[in-house]
């Protein structure tokens, strides 16, 4: 049943992420096909193995990137613009780093820029390449809050993010609509409460009752 992963074994003991051939990832899916108790020969699964491969290659697109030279390269000047910006509802798809489940919601960005601001489509797409790895929602939140104040050097930076855990959801102990919300405030929005509220106000959420500040 092992057969058709225990080949190059080896090069998982490296220090550096071991890069694999395809072969050796589409083995790698017909044995969890076999663990999960089916056989990756039948007719319906032969081209599963080649179909996940390809499919991890768009999940995990994040590993490619390198957010913070890609946002430093598309700053713009403000014209004067001193206030907060917020975009939010930015949906997003990741994947839990302890289950490899889909972890799906959405995630609301405020800052209030010194002199610099960036295009949306670019905050969407800071989003994606750090939803686009192996993540855990706090952690992922925080990289986002810290890439944009490491690079815009604004006031402070906001991120809320929500969402579901598709390994909370669907195993383990199945609570279904349960979304998990997670913050970061730096600079003003963590020092400053009516900056936070106008913030939280902006994207919905109340502030009263929950602490978001700073974690
Ligand atoms: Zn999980």
């Amino acid at each position: 049943m092992d057969k058709a992963v225990n080949s190059k074994r080896s090069a998982a003991k490296s220090p550096a992420p071991a890069r694999v051939t395809r072969e050796e990832a589409e083995a790698a899916v017909r044995t969890l096909i076999q663990w999960a108790g089916d056989d990756p020969d039948r007719e319906g699964l032969r081209s599963t193995p080649s179909r996940v491969v390809r499919a991890y290659e768009e999940w995990f697109a994040g590993y490619k990137d390198h957010p913070r030279d890609y946002l430093k390269r598309t700053f713009e000047e403000t014209g004067g613009y001193d206030e907060v910006v917020v975009l939010r509802d930015i949906r997003f798809e990741s994947h839990c780093e302890h289950h490899m489940a889909p972890i799906i919601g959405r995630v609301h960005i405020g800052y209030l820029p010194r002199n610099r601001v960036v295009g949306i489509s670019k905050l969407a797409r800071l989003v994606e390449v750090y939803a686009k790895r192996l993540q855990i929602q706090e952690k992922m939140t925080a990289e986002i809050a810290t890439c944009l104040d490491e690079v815009l050097k604004p006031h402070g930076v906001a991120v809320v993010t929500e969402a579901t855990h598709q390994c909370m959801t669907t195993r383990g102990i199945h609570k279904t609509g349960v979304s998990m919300v997670t913050s970061r405030m730096l600079g003003v929005f963590r020092d400053h409460a009516e900056t936070r509220q106008e913030f939280l106000a902006a994207i919905g959420i109340r502030g009263g009752g929950h602490s978001y500040n700073g974690g």
